[in-house]
């Protein structure tokens, strides 16, 4: 379990339940209902008798705090089971009810902070649904929550709420992109005709490549394209056996 590499504060919160009993698959965006800065938010989580907390907070500056390490379950959304099983953020607002809008420094460090929560966390897709029903009983992979669907408030405000489909868009896009081919798996699972054609499409590329400085400098390359030893493409690549046999018996050695 490890937190964000992205946290630019951290001000560990005594408000919290200790380990997570379920794994992070859920991830729940809340808004602040005022513009607090990090350090702001930080010393209200810390004080005991506030009794709330959340693992990150993002300010309108688009800085990430740390409050309650991932390994731990915030207490943020009104729900234990909720916050036992996600990672909570709250994001300060740059203006008023009822839209509660974000800066969009903000809002592109919440799209970095997502991502990099489903990467470390092994969320391979973010989904939202705008029926409630499906978002509290994660019906089909929905792993998006919000604060309204515990408690009667406003939170995430009406700005958040309406890009969390966007959010979820962003963030797929993100994840996909950075999915990696496993190159060893790859050659293990290939036939010996696809390795050897794909050998040959390698000597293919390297025909096309320039002859190299030092070659040219040297200048043999050259003169024995011009002596006609060599049939002048390109020296970036290995020799075959029948083009050695070529120049030896080019040069009567042979
Ligand atoms: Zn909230």
């Amino acid at each position: 379990m490890s937190n964000s590499p992205l946290v630019n504060y951290t001000k560990l919160s005594p408000n919290h339940s200790g380990k997570r009993n379920h794994v992070i698959d859920t991830i729940t965006i809340h808004c602040m209902a005022g513009n607090a800065s990090v350090e702001t938010c930080g010393a209200l989580f810390a004080n005991p008798s506030r009794k709330a907390s959340s693992n990150y907070g993002i300010g309108s500056d688009g800085r990430i705090a740390l409050y309650v390490d991932e390994a731990n379950r915030s207490w943020c959304s009104s729900s234990s089971s909720n916050d036992n099983r996600a990672i909570t953020i709250e994001v300060a607002n740059n203006g008023g009810a009822p839209d509660w809008p974000v800066s969009n420094k903000a809002y592109a460090a919440l799209l970095d902070l997502v991502t990099d929560i489903c990467k470390r966390n092994g969320i391979k897709k973010l989904v939202w649904s705008t029926n409630k029903n499906d978002r509290i009983n994660h019906k089909n992979g929905c792993n998006m929550t919000i604060h309204r669907d515990f408690s009667n408030k406003s939170c995430p405000g009406d700005y958040l709420y309406n890009r969390h489909g966007q959010i979820a868009a962003e963030v797929n896009k993100r994840l996909e992109g950075e999915e990696e081919v496993d190159i060893a798996k790859l050659i293990s699972e290939m036939t010996n005709e696809q390795a050897y054609q794909l050998m040959q499409k390698a000597e293919l590329h390297a025909k096309t490549l320039d002859e190299p400085a030092w070659s040219k400098n040297e200048g043999h390359w050259a003169k024995a394209t011009k002596a006609g030893i060599v049939d002048g493409s390109s020296p970036e690549r290995p020799m075959k056996r029948d083009e050695v046999i070529a120049v030896l018996g080019r040069k009567n050695l042979i």
